[in-house]
């Protein structure tokens, strides 16, 4: 008799259970659980140690503790504040007491005499007798057994947790003659100290011993990320075996002579990582890969070393930026970086022409679109740098050879593999994906499982670290503008971003004119100020950022525009107001505006409400390391922050968590790597293969490979 297969289980449709009606099935599928596997993995959320609960006699008035009683009686009445509230009668072997709960009229219907139940709460005492009042509630049933699963319960869907507990009691028991099988190598279960999977499904359910749950936990939860990271590692194995890359020729002048030219020293980082992407480029398959680096880390040079690469072996290169304004900066910049530079060229006298670096954007029109046009079909442009006007059905290329896409996150999936696509000749341009928001590096890992990372971990020499300040309520912002004043007085110049909202760019644009009325007619009177927003016409925005830069504004009120890429090194104070309606990912973008030049920086980060703590803005003042505050922002917001939504949801992470699950997240890696490295196609690990298959549908995988 063979050991139970995932796959087996989710052939047994919940209605072959016991106490599962058509009405029961019905609620079951409303809550995703069709199948006997859908419902064996929906686990616990909490387990009620029967050992560890107190009697009602024992509890003392002031002090939370966890008890196990019966309802006795329920009344509701409406308060004469016109609150509801429901008065439960408790009792257990010791004694009585009663339960008041304020404003959750459902809990009558909810708590129905007899009922066993789990209080957590803190006891007072209230006219003679005990009283707990809103405490967390646990249904328990009529469950018997030392330690009680506590599974997730739909008021909508109308099941409770003791006909869960049932319906899974009885699936675990019919599998246990046939037995759970395991596609996990028992020689890497040995090495993890890690249970068999049919004991961690048993004890993770019903675990004898509190303890026991953990062990469980730890199994189940290398299953998920295993499964994943096998997803990943197939994909990746599968494209460096099955897509052409683009023949360089790199001898490394090209990029020795441009480095060399420098005005400063690379980094150890910088120099790492375009000896990466240098063999990755040498490699017969595509590169893929992302470059995770702080703001001001100098991702642009290596960006251009990329770039140059491609050109040196006579090909070309595309640099796509999310906005116009970050375009034309690159462009400006990476022209500057690259005047100088020649390319040889058989059809010239000198055998060479200067290399040849065009903006594309859709601001560039007529005439010079044209040309830029005819430059990339013919060969003669040999670098561009635009935004999505790149990816556009009349832009061809003579020979495509290298992609890099800045500020990753701002980007679709199909507009990278869009231009991506506008290579010749059935081969794929290496791609180098760059982005200034650090995630962890175990979660990178899950996230991007199918790139190569490298990481710019090391800021050039010489920066004045930021130092940022909390300017908590409106008595701490009267200062700021004073600083901001001094600033300018002393030469410098400041940002000033305006209070995001999320619901409406409307209500965002008429905030930040708001404020710059107030600001040029108040707090900051006399000083050259402008305004900068999204609803602008880009003429208007180009003329103002101009300015700025030029240094014929000395303040610039703006909402998040300025959030990617805007380079003024003289700018000195960035002051972000209602600081905490920003994530931490953002405030840091915000923050890397400042400190680009040789003059200390400070940011200032105003809140309207005198608050006693804020952890997200406290993150900000005490650490200006971006990949410090991922860590901070994961532990804070959780990996929801990382995976959409949707990836979230048809990903199979139940258990596995991105922010606790560091140490398996690096074994289920390496072991994929291992696993398939040995056997490509899986031939030896039916089992394993058997069940990914059934997992990831088709589109999971796409998705989980291209997030
Ligand atoms: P990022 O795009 O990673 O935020 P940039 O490429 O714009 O950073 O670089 C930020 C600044 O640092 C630029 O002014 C650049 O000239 C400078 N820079 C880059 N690399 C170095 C280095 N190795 N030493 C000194 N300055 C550097
Ligand atoms: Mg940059």
């Amino acid at each position: 008799m063979n050991a139970i297969r995932l796959r087996d289980l989710a052939e047994i449709p919940v209605e072959r259970l016991r106490g599962v009606g058509p009405k029961k099935q019905a609620s079951l599928e409303q809550v995703g659980i069709v199948n006997v596997l859908d419902l064996v993995t929906t686990y616990p959320r909490r387990w009620v140690d029967r050992t560890n609960e107190a009697r009602i006699a024992d509890l003392v008035p002031g002090e939370e503790a966890l008890v196990l009683v019966t309802v006795r009686s329920v009344t509701k009445r409406v308060t004469r504040n016109r609150r509801t509230m429901v008065n439960v009668n408790v009792g257990d072997g010791s004694g009585r007491m009663e339960v008041v709960f304020f404003n959750q009229p459902w809990r009558e219907r909810q708590l129905t005499e007899g009922l066993q139940i789990a209080l957590f709460g803190k006891a007072d005492t209230y006219r003679g007798g005990l009283q707990m009042s809103n405490p967390v509630v646990d249904l328990i049933g009529d469950q018997t057994g030392r330690i009680v699963p506590i599974y997730p319960q739909s008021e909508k869907a109308q099941i409770n947790t003791w006909e869960m507990a049932g319906w899974i009691g009885e699936s675990l028991r019919r599998c246990a003659d046939r037995g759970i099988a395991d596609p996990v190598p028992v020689a890497l279960l040995r090495e993890h100290a890690m249970i068999d999977r049919g004991r961690a499904l048993h004890d993770i359910h019903l675990p004898e011993q509190i303890s026991h749950k953990e062990r469980a936990r730890r199994r189940l939860a290398f299953d998920e990320l295993l499964r994943v990271q096998m997803v990943l590692v197939l994909r990746k194995r599968r494209m460096e075996r099955e897509q052409r890359g683009i023949d360089h020729r790199l001898t490394g002048e090209f990029v020795d002579r441009f480095t060399s030219s420098l005005p400063y020293e690379l980094t150890d980082a910088q120099r790492r990582t375009i000896a990466e992407i240098e063999a990755d480029l040498a490699a017969p398959h595509p590169m893929h890969r992302l470059l995770q680096g702080d703001v001001g880390a100098g991702k642009t040079v290596v960006a251009v070393a990329t770039m140059l690469s491609a050109v040196e072996g006579r090909h070309q290169a595309a640099l796509m930026a999310p906005t116009e304004v970050l375009a034309e900066q690159h462009a400006t910049g990476i022209a500057a970086l690259l005047t100088g530079v020649t390319v040889p060229d058989p059809g010239n006298l000198f055998g060479d022409r200067p290399l040849r670096v065009e903006l594309l954007t859709n601001r560039v029109t007529g005439a010079d679109r044209k040309d830029v046009l005819a430059g990339l079909a013919d060969g003669s442009v040999d670098i561009v740098i635009g935004t999505h006007a790149l990816i556009q059905d009349k832009v061809e290329f003579s020979s495509l050879g290298v992609v890099v896409v800045d500020e990753q996150h701002r980007f679709g999936v199909e507009q990278r593999a869009a231009l991506r696509g506008k290579s010749a000749g059935g081969r794929t341009p290496d791609m180098l994906v760059m982005t200034a928001t650090p995630i962890p590096r175990t979660a990178a890992m899950t996230v991007y499982g199918d790139l190569d990372v490298s990481v710019l971990d090391e800021l050039p020499p010489g920066r004045t670290p930021i130092v940022t300040h909390w300017a908590n309520g409106p008595l701490m912002e009267t200062g700021v503008w004073q600083e901001v004043r001094d600033e300018v007085k002393a030469g410098r110049q400041a940002y000033v971003v305006c209070p995001l909202i999320d619901e409406s760019e409307k209500l965002e644009v008429a905030s930040a004119q708001e404020t710059f009325d107030r600001l040029l007619h108040d707090e900051l009177r006399g000083l050259r100020i402008g305004l900068l927003h999204g609803r602008l016409p880009s003429q208007e925005k180009e003329l103002t950022m101009e300015l700025f830069r030029s240094g014929q504004l000395d303040v610039l009120v703006a909402t998040t525009v300025i959030e990617v890429g805007v380079d003024v090194p003289n700018a000195t104070v960035m002051v972000i107001l209602d600081a905490d309606r920003f994530g931490i990912a953002q405030l840091h973008q915000l923050r890397g505006r400042v400190g680009r030049g040789e003059h200390a920086s400070t940011c200032w980060l105003v809140t309207q409400h005198n608050e006693e703590s804020n952890p997200r803005v406290e993150a900000l003042v005490a650490t200006t390391d971006g990949f410090a505050l991922a860590e901070v922002d994961l532990e804070l917001r959780g990996e929801g922050t990382l995976m959409s939504t949707a990836q979230k949801g048809r990903s199979d992470l139940k258990l596995a968590s991105l922010r606790r699950d560091r140490a398996l997240i690096e074994i289920a890696r390496t072991a994929a790597f291992e696993i398939v490295d040995a056997d490509p196609d899986l031939a030896d690990h039916p089992l394993l293969a058997d069940e990914l298959d059934l997992i990831f549908s088709d589109r999971d995988e796409e998705f989980l490979a291209k997030s």
